[in-house]
């Protein structure tokens, strides 16, 4: 069981008022409040530790440099990944779909198969179309229901000797699916591609396990899971990361470098171009540390409740409608009311103090696909309390009052 009360209070931001009101914050899949612990390691770094890594001699950079490197060996042993060399630290899962979709360019000739799924989020998405433009291979979309679930037996049927890589998210961002990853993986090798897959919403609430599901690839932001912005991960096979390019050439990336040739250092730092994110990479492990003190079985199961009662809750609305109704959710509910549009929803409930997501959210072709402009959206977090949830339902229902 959690203590909520507890948990509340290690988040310092979670206690204060908006616009008169105390704050509901509902927005945690576009970016997590961070807790005491994180705010404080920022402080200690900045205050105590702040130095250049991996090249100096003196105290200082060899302090970062080992608070740096402990940072990255925690995150392995949290995704139960082989090797330390496996995690690269990027500033979020932008970053680390850009590595493997640039340095794939090797891999895919013309003719060739990329696949992506019809509800992923614009940057796993674009990065795969630069791809496609640069070598002449094809984008393939899996398909989606109505409920906003993908169809796998598209799948099965859209996978071929072609495909080189399949990328799909483990949890939609817009809708709160939860994709069967397990099946695309083994299905995915099975045909001989590789599999990337996005976790930007997974790490928060739940605990992948890199040799469990056996992907190739898994990337993910630290500040969606309790971490400070511009920090991330990519999770790669050793044999995949020896095999892809470097994304960036610079600093720290290099073995040797003459102006006849330049080789490339070994894993992680051929990936790790120039002075990176210290602050933010080392405290991501702090972050790592708290959700792993909170239990994600504690954080599953309370979450789980939350989604519950809020989706239970939110269907009393009178011409509410959820958008995206998946057997297998997780902590994201997207809505619309009727006759008002989502922005409208949104402004007013700020107006009450309650901060929630409206628009797109980054996945035109899933508003493409139901036919709407944008949903509101409330995402929650293992610190939101069903009492929140009341106060959101409250807020929708006067402001369909003044709207309708
Ligand atoms: N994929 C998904 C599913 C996301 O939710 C997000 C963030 N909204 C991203 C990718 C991109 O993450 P970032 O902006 O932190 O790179």
């Amino acid at each position: 069981m959690l203590d909520i009360q507890a948990i509340r209070a290690d988040f310092p931001i979670l206690n204060q008022q908006v616009n008169g009101k105390p704050l509901v914050y509902f927005d945690n899949a576009a970016t997590s409040q961070k807790p005491k612990a994180v705010i404080d390691a920022i402080m200690k770094y900045y205050g105590e530790i702040n130095s250049n890594i991996h090249r100096g001699v003196h105290y200082l950079s060899q302090k970062a440099t080992d608070a740096y490197e402990a940072s990255r060996q925690k995150i392995q042993k949290h995704l139960n990944a082989k090797h330390d060399y496996e995690i690269i630290f990027t500033s979020g899962t932008t970053h680390g779909i850009n590595i493997v979709a640039s340095g794939f360019a090797k891999f895919v000739k013309e003719g060739d198969e990329v696949m992506v799924s019809a509800m992923e989020h614009h940057s796993n998405i674009v990065p795969w179309q630069m791809l496609c433009e640069r070598t002449g291979a094809n984008l393939v979309v899996i398909p989606m229901n109505e409920q906003g679930e993908l169809i796998m037996d598209e799948f099965d049927r859209l996978l071929s000797g072609k495909t080189r890589i399949v990328a799909v998210n483990h949890i939609s961002n817009a809708l709160g699916t939860v994709n069967p990853i397990q099946y695309i993986i083994k299905k995915a090798h099975e045909a001989g591609a590789a599999v990337l897959i996005d976790g930007a919403q997974a790490v928060p609430h739940m605990k992948p396990d890199m040799q469990e599901l056996d992907c190739d690839f898994y990337t993910f932001s630290g500040h969606k899971a309790c971490g400070p912005t511009g920090s991330g991960v990519l999770y790669g096979k050793e044999e995949w990361l020896n095999k892809l390019p470097p994304y960036q050439g610079g600093g720290e990336m290099i073995k040797e470098v003459t102006f006849a040739k330049t080789t490339y250092a070994d894993l992680p730092h051929k990936f790790e171009a120039g002075t990176p994110g210290i602050a933010s990479g080392i405290v991501l492990g702090t972050a790592i540390d708290y959700l792993d003190a909170v239990g994600f079985d504690n954080i599953i199961r309370y979450e789980q409740e939350l989604l519950d009662y809020g989706t239970e809750r939110l269907q009393e609305v009178e011409g509410l409608r959820i958008v995206g109704t998946a057997t297998h959710k997780a902590s994201v509910i997207s809505f619309l009311v009727e006759g008002t549009h989502p922005y409208d929803i949104g402004a007013i409930v700020d107006k009450m103090g309650i901060a929630i997501r409206t628009g797109n959210h980054c996945t035109q072709p899933v508003m493409d696909f139901f036919g709407l402009p944008g949903t509101a959206r409330a995402s929650f977090a293992f610190y939101n309390t069903k009492e929140e949830i009341d106060i959101l339902v409250e807020a929708v229902k006067k402001a369909q009052r003044m709207l309708v």
